[in-house]
Parts: structure tokens; sequence; C-alpha cells
């Protein structure tokens, strides 16, 4: 695995890098602290949104190239932390993340897991890692709504099962480390409806929801929120009770927004 170009914007850093048999991941450095990892080459799950799952899963990443994004970039780059968020499903190469997992904590580092849940045997095997924080994107609770922004998914009935499974055996602080994600996309999965079940969903768990704003990706002819309308989709969720977190605008930047990591970049 070598670095093959760097690309900066005031706020992030996007390391391209090549694998030994010549594929193409992503790692962007971001905050200031955090470096966000890509756990495949390419992903199966292909949310609508996103141009790093668009000609879907290559291969999986081994546990050693995870580790490798953080180990040529430390030396140059103040990483106090790793996000599994980049390219690629964590849930879908479970095994591995879970050992990139405990060799980042085994540094000293903090490290969260971002997952669709798909599939559930590799959910289950990440929700017991050692990882700081766990968030499951859901992007809409409304199964008929997920199957459009998904090309392939567990329902959430089963996902928030073993989550409350598992809830039932951990101490509430392990319980803390876990949010629910959703990207908003304008007349997808924004109306009030949507928003209700959301904030609904994270009562019944007590858990943070993070929403997420829609980059825009070449292509995909989807839209984001305006300012104003992610504004009220926030105090929507507030006003029911819900803790509720927003991009920052690290994420929102281009090179560091959700779905926007992209093997199609010309290099
Ligand atoms: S957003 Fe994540 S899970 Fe969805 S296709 Fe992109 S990389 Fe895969």
């Amino acid at each position: 695995m070598r670095v093959i170009k760097e690309l900066r914007s005031p706020l992030n850093r996007l390391f391209i890098f090549e694998t030994d048999d010549g594929h193409r991941v992503e790692a962007v450095f971001y905050k200031g602290e955090r470096l966000c990892v890509s756990s495949q080459v390419g992903c199966p799950v292909r949310c609508v949104f996103c141009a790093s799952g668009k000609n879907g899963l290559k291969r999986n990443l081994t546990a050693e190239e995870i580790v490798s994004q953080y180990e040529l970039l430390k030396g140059e780059l103040p990483i106090k932390g790793v996000a599994v968020a980049g390219i690629g499903e964590p849930s879908a190469n479970a095994d591995e993340v879970v050992k990139a997992i405990e060799k980042f904590k085994s540094e000293g580092l903090k490290v969260t897991v971002s997952t669709t849940g798909y599939p559930i045997e590799g959910f289950k095997k990440l929700m017991g890692a050692p990882h700081d924080g766990l968030t499951i994107s859901v992007h809409a609770v409304s199964e008929e709504k997920r199957r459009k922004i998904f090309c392939v998914s567990v329902p959430l009935s089963q996902i928030f099962g073993e989550l409350e499974e598992f809830f039932g055996k951990v101490s509430s602080s392990k319980r803390k480390k876990f949010q629910i994600g959703s990207l908003l996309i304008k007349g997808v999965n924004d109306s009030d409806e949507d928003l209700k079940a959301l904030g609904e969903l994270a009562k019944k768990f007590r858990m943070t929801v993070m929403l997420m704003a829609y980059n825009r990706v070449p292509g995909v002819d989807l839209e984001g929120l305006t300012e104003e309308e992610y504004e009220r989709a926030f105090l929507k969720l507030r006003e029911m009770g819900v803790r509720v977190t927003l991009s920052n605008r690290f994420r929102r930047d281009p090179l560091g927004g959700c779905g926007t990591l992209t093997i199609s970049r010309e290099v």
C-alpha cells in the first residue's frame, strides 16, 4: 500500500492510496486530529447518494491495509482518532475491521465506526468490538424508503432487535456509544413524517441522532437541504426531546462529506 496523491481543501486533507494489487482507496484527515479510513475497495451497499459505492464491491481490505492508511500518515499528521467511515461497509468486512479496531486501540487512538448494519452477522460483531462510538446509518425509518436508498439492507426491526438484546447486556456507558445517523436528502427522507419516525426510534432507544448533510456528487441527481431546511429538521427532532447533532463544517466540506469519497476521481 502506498500514498499516490493528496488533495487539500482549507479544512480537510484527502489521501488516495494504491494497494499492492492496484486498487484505490481513500482516507480523509479532518478536524485537525481524526483520520477517516476505508474498510473495503468499493462497497456492496451502494447507497443511492454515494460515489464510493457506485461500482459495487471490488474486494475487502485486510486489517493490515486498513491500519496501513494510518501507519503511512501518522508521521506527518497529529492523528488522535480514527473513524472507520470511509469507503466500504464495515459490517460487510467485520472480522478484518475488528482486528483493525483492536490495533488502533493498542496505539491509544479513539476509534469510531459507521455502518448501515449490513449484513447482520457483521453488525453483531461490530457491536461488541472495543470501539468508542458506533453510528448506525439508517437514512430513513420506513422500509419502503430504505429500499430506495440502499441496494442491499437489513430491516431496521432486525438491526434494532439485535441492538435491544445487546443493550440489555451492557452498561449504560457502553450504550451511550451508539448513535443513529441519517443523511438528509430533499424530497426523499426529510418530510415531517420521516423526521417524526426518526425521532421516535431515537427516543425508544435513547440514542442521539446525527443529521448528516448531503454533499453533491457528480452524476447523482439528488439535492441536499438548504441551511434553513436542515435547521428546521434539527429543531423538529429537538422539540421531540431527541438529542441531535448536525454535520460540522469539516463534514460539509466537499473533501470530507459522507459519500463523496470516490474511486472515480482522476489521479
Ligand atoms: S455511504 Fe457508506 S455504506 Fe453507503 S455506499 Fe457509500 S461507502 Fe457504502
